[in-house]
């Protein structure tokens, strides 16, 4: 087996293979796992905050975004079809029929994330920073507070525990920010949540799977996969072709240039997020798990003796600048909650682009070629679905039934037919054999990105 990608998803996928008892290579471009999107995010493992961007209030809500001194969204328009295609999908998802079915979907996968994470973690021992202290949501305007009724329902049908906290109870779960009181007036915890280092948590797992003897290939780019006989056959990459049964692509947001090569059309595309990592300076002032600055849309969490603050939304394309202005919102949300606990001028700055599909789900499935599975476009919460999405590729992998309904998480969801010619017009079958030989007879009878309003 071939995985494509030593990110959180690519690793968590290689270790379930090769505990289902299969051969796995792992093919990466980096030196070692989890150096791109997964080096520095939030560090939330939040089931009960899986929800999709695309939700009916963010055409209302997006332009007053875009217009703030400190703004959770940017978007910088490019001649690029692919990013404008992504919108208007993106925007054709904010219905509330499609926000709850999207929800349902990214529920799905990251309550059977959680139940996989922690049988993972007691089963490897492995540590990450890990906090099983909750989440907490804080408002700092009344309307804010007001508004979070709807959300509370979504929580209360889905059965996902939750406290809605005035301000002294923020103060009891959230001791640090008594210096920082008049700021918040209340808040939404998720008692269930966890927290902990996607890096920490990639490299980890990567060991442990290794010594289940997985073989990793880093600084190896992929750049083509050849079709013979309907299958793909081969990896080719900048360190000769790699062969196997079947290959998972796990690559994030660079998933879908591969995939066109094939005449697959994957709806990933990147937005960007920043982060910063401080030293804690202070203890009684720093966040004992993790806090969401609503007003910022900005996470602040606790990771051992530092802490980290991630999040914005830049639409930008595959940009990897650093601007600066990030770095000061990030540090603006931090200090007016947690004034004094980190030493910000000895922080690391970072940026990660997301792997996002249109309607939030991420795309956690086969294809219409027999041994070609995805596992990419996980968004804003990767971590949080990786165990569930990673478990469920090696259960389709291996030919086992899984443990949750996956008709809806693949790619057969988005009104795709498989393009014959496209894949036709690969130029790459040595055998000379040509590729549509034994094309799999697969049907796309989902409508385009257009969740109805069924549920599971
Ligand atoms: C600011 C920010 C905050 C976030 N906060 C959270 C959070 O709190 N909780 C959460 O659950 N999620 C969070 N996320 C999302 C999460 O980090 C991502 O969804 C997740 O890391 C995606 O993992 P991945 O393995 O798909 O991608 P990646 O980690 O990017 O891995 C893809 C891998 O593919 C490799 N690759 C790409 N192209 C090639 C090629 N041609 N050849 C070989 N290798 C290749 C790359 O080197 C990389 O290692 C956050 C993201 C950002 C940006």
């Amino acid at each position: 087996m071939i995985v494509l990608g030593a990110g959180v998803i690519g690793v968590t996928t290689a270790y379930y293979l090769a505990k289902a008892g299969r051969a796995v290579t792992v093919v990466d471009r980096q030196p070692g796992p989890g150096m791109e999107t997964s080096f520095a995010n939030a560090g939330e493992i939040s089931p009960g905050y899986a929800s999709p961007w695309a939700s009916p209030d963010v055409p209302k809500k997006a332009p007053r975004w875009l217009l703030m001194e400190h703004a959770p969204l940017i978007f910088h328009p490019k001649a690029d079809p692919a990013m404008w295609v992504w919108l208007l999908r993106m925007l054709r998802n904010c219905t509330p029929a499609r926000y709850a079915q999207n929800k349902e979907r990214m529920v799905r996968l990251a309550e059977y994330s959680r139940e996989k994470l922690i049988d993972l973690r007691g089963k490897t021992g492995i540590a990450y920073d890990h906090r099983s202290l909750g989440t907490l949501q804080v408002f700092r305007t009344q309307s804010q507070l007001d508004g979070v009724a709807k959300d509370i329902e979504v929580l209360a049908a889905g059965g996902v525990p939750y406290q809605l906290l005035d301000q002294m109870g923020c103060l009891e779960v959230e001791p640090g920010l008594a210096y920082a009181r008049d700021e918040i007036v209340g808040g939404l915890r998720l008692p269930n949540d966890e927290t902990g280092d996607c890096y920490a948590f990639t490299t980890a797992l990567a060991a442990c799977a290794a010594e289940l003897g997985v073989d990793f290939q880093y600084g190896v780019r992929a750049a083509h996969l050849e079709i013979d006989r309907g299958r793909v056959a081969r990896v080719h990459t900048d360190a000769g072709p790699f062969e196997g049964a079947a290959f998972v692509v796990a690559m994030g947001s660079y998933s879908t240039g591969l995939l066109r090569g094939l005449g697959l059309q994957l709806p990933v595309y990147p937005v960007k997020g920043y982060s910063i990592t401080a030293p804690i300076a202070d203890y009684a002032r720093a966040p004992e798990s993790t806090l969401l600055d609503e007003t910022f849309k900005i996470a602040i969490t606790r990771l051992g003796d530092r802490i980290r603050v991630g999040g914005m939304a830049e639409i930008s394309g595959f940009s990897a600048e650093l601007d600066p202005r990030r770095r000061r919102t990030l540090e603006y949300s931090l200090e007016s909650l947690f004034p004094g606990a980190a030493d910000t001028k000895a922080s690391t700055y970072w940026t990660g682009l997301r792997p996002m599909t249109p309607d939030g789900t991420p795309v956690v499935g086969p294809t219409p070629l027999p041994n070609l599975y995805l596992n990419t476009g996980h968004g804003t919460l990767g971590w949080t679905m990786a165990c569930g999405s990673a478990h469920l590729i090696a259960d389709l992998v291996c030919g086992h039934e899984p443990d949750i309904r996956f008709d809806d998480l693949g790619l057969s969801r988005y009104q795709q037919p498989f393009s014959r010619r496209a894949a036709s017009r690969t130029p790459r079958s040595p055998s000379g054999a040509g590729p549509e030989a034994d094309l799999p007879n697969v049907s796309y009878d989902s409508a385009a990105d257009a969740p109805e309003t069924t549920r599971a």
